[in-house]
């Protein structure tokens, strides 16, 4: 497995490809701004693009898609919950004073456990919803396990829930009932700041005791 994890954008977004090392298909999770930076990875890397796959709709998350969308013609996929916040991609900008074109079209809506295969490798859908209607995260099912835990949980902390269609409640049981259930050591790559381990959460995360 190839992997490159960089940020983009104002607030950081940890966009990654994942590639199989021997078949170079690849899949985008997050291509959430700069999308020539993104492209020039995936040039640098020479992988073909399979999915684009999407955490959540939040702007920072989707603001790349369709230029990444237009350069590769890979799938855009997304959870169905998340697909009104994702057409008020322009809207969400405003509010944020950014400007932002629509997103390209969904191809292919997620449903809860799909695994979606690249090369030789597969990527699992979790549903977590809570930080937005339509959340997931993406495990990794082959090689070394690892999670990417988009804005759902990360290092010492969890996402905001005030945001479109927010739920806090949600959010924690999704995280407990979800991810807090997998191996203590997987890898956690949350969708801003750095990595950190599902135990450790566990143990030391303050909104999750
Ligand atoms: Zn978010
Ligand atoms: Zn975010």
């Amino acid at each position: 497995m190839i992997q490159k994890t960089f940020t983009v954008g104002p607030l950081q977004c940890n966009c990654t490809i994942l590639a199989c090392e021997k078949t170079l298909e690849a899949v985008i999770i997050d291509p959430g701004d700069e999308p020539q930076k993104i492209i020039q990875h995936l040039s640098q890397m020479g992988v073909t693009v399979k999915y684009l796959l999407h955490t959540h709709a939040h702007f920072d998350h989707i603001g790349g898609t369709k230029d990444v969308k237009a350069h590769t013609s890979a799938a855009v996929c997304l959870h169905p919950g998340d697909q009104s916040i994702y057409e008020m991609l322009p809207v969400q900008g405003k509010m944020f004073g950014m400007e932002f074109e629509p997103a390209p079209p969904i191809e292919k809506f997620l449903q809860d456990e799909e695994r979606l295969r690249f090369g030789e490798h597969e990527i699992q859908v979790i549903y977590t919803p809570g930080h937005s209607p339509g959340g997931v995260c993406f495990k990794l099912t082959s090689g070394e396990e690892t999670l990417f835990s988009g804005d759902s949980l990360f290092e010492g902390s969890i996402g905001r829930t005030d945001l479109w269609g927010g739920n806090f409640d949600q959010l924690i049981t999704s995280i407990k009932k979800r991810l807090l259930v997998l191996n203590d050591d997987i890898c956690v790559f949350p969708g801003h700041g750095p990595s950190t381990l599902i135990g450790k959460e566990k143990r030391t995360n303050p909104f999750l005791s």
